[in-house]
Parts: structure tokens; sequence; C-alpha cells
């Protein structure tokens, strides 16, 4: 990635805005579906990370299915293309109607929480005269050592089902004519970068199969969720997580019965480094020991550093200066929250001069609002810049 390229294109637009560098896209994907095909394993997208129409429609002609937490991400899966035999649909708050729109899509898999959530289920799958297919999000009680804001798969975090529960959500398979088990699903959290913890994961998937297995119950397929980390530090120079590392990880470890398929739902390693959030600094202004650069990007753009204490990295791609200094790097709106980073350093700053926020595909637009009544930051893409 090389803003270089860009700059006279940048220059004649309105900042903030979103550029997507589209080949960036492309090989993640193909890195990714190469490894994972080597496995045999099948991958669900994870819409939430970004469900920027233009990438989507790349990311269902790669070949991926679409991991939902909502009807309209469901609905958007469906009119996006995503065949419904590639839809799962997760989420611990599925509402009557989300649930409706996803059965009458005929998705593959209902991944589902709560004993309460199975029964209801199938009830509306009664009245509307359908089967639903349902996974087990299980919480296999492991702390994926990330932020403690996107760690899910702990016994105190709300996700999943806890192993005390499994005699029960059995009992209510048997009495239920209108739901099928056909997997076990498991998502432990995001931004997970040590891979001991995906080996932990699939322990304790060895140890579930046993579980069924002993109760004669035959699983389809497992689902291992997202999670895959990317390099928020060094992004330029890693813009591919270590998907051979990963995939291997899990073939290792992880006992399969005969027929048993293993599913994937990535969703930022396979957006985040394509997206920047560029931006222009407007005042660098002079504070107590220390400079800020105020950007014309603010949370409400990309609200990731505020709402989980998240560093991405900034990159002043404009400034001719030899010099660094070192700045606090905040945006203009009325929240002390609303800073990208503490004691960044960059090239000398002034007034004009233009950012990127990097790594900013997964969790960045798609979590845009316009509290102080701010615009909405506008998307650009490489190739058509
Ligand atoms: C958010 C989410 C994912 C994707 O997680 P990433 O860390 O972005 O890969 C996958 N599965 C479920 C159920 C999720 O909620």
């Amino acid at each position: 990635m090389q803003f270089t390229r860009f700059i006279n294109a940048f220059k004649r637009l309105e900042t903030p805005f979103y550029f997507y560098d589209l080949d960036i896209l492309d090989q993640t994907l193909r890195t990714y579906t190469r490894n994972l095909r080597k496995y045999g394993y099948i991958a669900h997208y994870a819409m939430k990370a970004n469900a920027n129409p233009r990438i989507l429609e790349i990311i269902q002609r790669s070949g991926l299915g679409a991991d939902c937490v909502s009807g309209n991400e469901v609905q958007l899966a469906l009119d996006m293309g995503f065949d419904p035999e590639t839809v799962v649909f997760a989420g611990v708050g599925k509402s009557d109607k989300e649930i409706r729109t996803a059965l009458q899509g005929g998705i593959f898999s209902f991944n589902c929480e709560s004993v309460p959530e199975i029964r209801i289920i199938n009830d509306l799958a009664a009245q509307m005269g359908k089967t639903a297919r349902i996974s087990l999000r299980l919480n296999p009680n492991i702390d994926a050592h990330t932020n403690k804001h996107i760690t899910t798969g702990r016994s105190r975090d709300k996700f999943g089902i806890s192993e005390w529960m499994l005699d029960d959500v059995l009992q209510v398979f048997s009495e239920c004519g209108n739901i099928k088990l056909i997997g076990l699903h498991f998502h432990i959290g995001s931004q997970v970068t040590d891979m001991n913890v995906f080996q932990m994961l699939c322990d304790k998937v060895n140890y579930f199969q046993r579980w069924f297995e002993q109760r004669d119950i035959r699983l389809e397929h497992i689902n291992l969720g997202g999670g895959v980390a990317v390099d928020y530090k060094n992004p330029l120079e890693n813009l591919y997580s270590p998907f051979e590392t990963y995939f291997e990880t899990i073939n290792r470890t992880l006992e399969l019965r005969k027929g048993q398929k293993v599913h994937f739902e990535p969703g930022r390693a396979l957006v985040a480094q394509c997206g920047f959030l560029i931006s222009r600094v407007l005042y660098v202004k002079i504070g107590k020991g220390k400079k800020f650069a105020i950007l014309d990007a603010g949370m409400n753009d990309l609200i990731r550093p505020a709402l989980y204490g998240a560093r991405h990295a900034v990159c002043n791609f404009t400034s001719a200066s030899e010099k660094t200094e070192v700045y606090d790097v905040v945006g203009p709106v009325c929240e002390s929250a609303d800073r990208f980073g503490l004691s960044v350093r960059l090239p000398e700053t002034s007034r004009g001069d233009m950012v990127a926020i990097c790594s900013a595909g997964a969790y960045g637009q798609v979590m845009s609002m316009r509290y102080n009544q701010r615009e909405l930051a506008q998307a650009y893409y490489s190739p058509d810049l």
C-alpha cells in the first residue's frame, strides 16, 4: 500500500472518508480461501465486520457464505445473492421477527445460545410448517486473552451454552419436532493473537465431541467461529493474517468424525487491512507538555479507539518534513474518549496535512454514526480512484 499513488486523487476529496483498496481485499480473500480449501474447510464471512455493499459483493463472489447476527443481516445476505445454504445466524437475542426472516429464507443454520431461544425457534418453525436446523453455540470457558470487550468464550460472558445446561438442551430436542440438531458452534472472541488459544479451543471441542458421542448424537459439522487477529501495529508490513499457521493448528488438533465438516466465520481478518480512514489535520494545538494533532475525523467515524481503547496505526502521508514529533491524535467530537492515539510519533505535522488511520476496514464504517450531527463518511475505492 503506497499512499503516494493516491495523493492527487485524495486531495480533491472532502475529508474524512473511507478508502478501500480492493486489491488488498482480493489478495486477502485469495490467501484465505487457498489455505481454507487445502483442508476442505468452509467459511461464512461475518458480515457485521463490514457490510458495505461493494465489499460484500466481492466476498460473495469469492465463494464464501455469510455469518449474520441480525435479521436484517440475514436479509441483506440473501439480497446480495449469498446462497441460503451458506447463511448462518448467531446472536443471544434473536427476535421473533428475525427468526421468521431466517426461516423464510431457508438458511443453513441457527447458531443458538439458550434453551428458551431453541423452544421459540421450534414454535415459530412449527407455525410456518418448517424445520429449523440448529447448531449449539457452546461456551467452552476459554479466555481468549484479548481485549475484555471482545472476549466472548468465558463462562461469565453472555454468549453460548454452558456444559451444565446440555442435558436440558437435549431434552428440548427430544420434545420438539420442528428443529434438528446439526452441529456445534464456537466463537471465543476477536483479535486473538495467540495460536495456543485456538489449540485450547480445539481441545475443548474434542471433549464436547466425546460428550455427544457418548449420547449417540451425530454432529454433521463443527463451526469454530472467527477471531483471527490482524496486525494493528505494523499493518502495511503485515497485510495478511497468518492463515496458514491458523488452519494448520486447527487441522493438527481437531479430531473429526467421519464425514464431519469444519466451518469458520472470519470477519476482521478478511477486511481490516483493506480499509483506511483518510482525514485532514485541522489544527495543531499546543497543550501542557504535549501537542495535539486535531483531525477532522472523529469517534463517530471510527469508534474502536473510544469503545475498546483500540490503537490504529496513523500515517501522515503528505508532510514533507524530515523531522518527527510526538502528538496526541484526537478528533473534533465533544468527548474526551474521541482520540485515536496518545504520544504518536509522526513527521512534523501541520494544518492541511492528510493522515491515514490504518486497519479501518473492520468494525469501522459499519459502526459509524451521526453523533454531533456529523455527516457519515463516504467511501471511495481503488482501483476506481
Ligand atoms: C463477530 C463474530 C465473528 C467474527 O469475528 P472476527 O473476530 O471479526 O473474525 C464470528 N462469529 C460470530 C458469531 C461473531 O459474533
